[in-house]
């Protein structure tokens, strides 16, 4: 295949390293494999076949064609699928093995690089979401591609166009014990200056539904009609009322998305209410053991910027104050975090 720009090699090492990871099918098969995931973007073009009929569609990161395919078997007129990973090779048997070769155009390359056999497109499908969303900071390709190539009559689609942060409190000290206070004990030797390291690393582990002791607090939504690059650093604040007594080591976030255009909006949560996915939660440790009873609520401000150094990776912040009347538990703290 005639491969669009100069190559995964050329590119500056995080980036290689990115785009390398997309190559092998393994993390396809995972990605395939969570059906919350592709089930809910195959309902979103299924179930609107009246928007898809006839219509120029463009596959922000196809990786394995799958939402192409889907976007055909919805009457699209013709799909445009892009990735600079070298699964597209791959994607491009696949669209031949199931006879889509005459409506789906795969163009190898970066998304911000390549040259669309057309000038303009009426939906834009795309998966981009990361951990704790913004991982990876794939969003900005599909902004990119939006404001350069979805029709300017306001009449384009974003499938999907909304997607909203969540965080809740969790009781966690046994595995906080286990791998926080690890480092303060081992052999009888003092490591706590890799505790101090353990505590800035967001993890990505899927957290029982019993183990949350708040409701959950959206704490910001993307609109991707309206959204700007600049507005994925942001700082906002947070609200999470308690709703069982109980200790607090860590708050949990995850993520919402919304297929909004849908005839009935398609739906699915990355929560610990809902079924697994592969993105599970992510926990954020405290400095802190918070100790909250019904009724109160933690509050503070979270903040959210790509690293300086790594645009994929991300540098976050977390103040938090436990409101409360009583002094004697009374507790409050700033946190960093690299997701790296
Ligand atoms: N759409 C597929 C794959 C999603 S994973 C599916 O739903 O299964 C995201 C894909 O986007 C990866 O294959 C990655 O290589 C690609 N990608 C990310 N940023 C890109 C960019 N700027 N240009 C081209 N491809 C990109």
């Amino acid at each position: 295949m005639a491969a669009t720009g100069a190559g995964i090699g050329a590119l500056p090492h995080s980036e290689a390293h990115y785009f390398n990871s997309y190559n092998h099918h393994g993390i396809h098969e995972e990605m395939l494999k969570d059906e919350v995931r592709t089930k809910s973007y195959r309902d979103a073009i299924y179930n609107n076949k009246h928007l898809f009929k006839d219509k120029v569609v463009l596959d922000v990161g196809c990786g394995t064609s799958i939402l192409s395919m889907f976007a055909v078997k919805a009457g699209a007129k013709h799909v445009i699928g892009v990735d600079m990973s070298t699964i597209i090779v791959k994607a491009r048997e696949i669209v031949e093995a199931n006879g889509m070769s005459d409506k789906i155009t795969l163009l190898q390359g970066k998304m911000e690089e390549v040259e669309l056999p057309f000038p303009e497109v009426d939906i834009i499908i795309s998966e981009w979401m990361g951990y704790f969303l913004l991982y990876e900071s794939m969003m900005d390709t599909v902004l990119w591609a939006r404001d350069k190539y979805l029709r300017k009559d306001g009449k384009g689609l974003i499938f999907p166009d909304k997607a909203t942060i969540f965080m809740a409190g969790i009781e966690d000290g046994d595995y906080k014990d286990e791998k926080i206070g690890f480092w303060d004990n081992v052999y009888g030797f003092d490591y706590t200056p890799l505790k101090v390291t353990a505590l800035t690393e967001p993890l990505v582990d899927t957290v029982e539904l019993k183990a949350v002791v708040t409701d959950p607090s959206p704490v910001i939504t993307f609109d991707l009609y309206k959204v700007t690059v600049e507005d994925l650093a942001f700082k906002m604040p947070y609200h999470i009322p308690i709703r069982r007594t109980d200790y607090v080591h860590a708050l949990v976030s995850w993520f919402d998305i919304e297929f909004s255009a849908c005839h009935k909006p398609v739906r699915f949560s990355t929560g610990p209410h809902s079924r697994y996915t592969h993105w599970k939660q992510t926990v954020f440790y405290l400095a802190d053991v918070l100790t909250v009873q019904e009724g109160e609520a933690i509050s503070g401000v979270l903040s959210c910027k790509p690293n300086a150094k790594n645009r994929r990776d991300l540098d976050i912040e977390i103040d938090y104050k436990t409101e409360t009347d009583n002094a004697g538990r009374a507790a409050e703290g700033h946190c960093t975090y690299t997701m790296a």
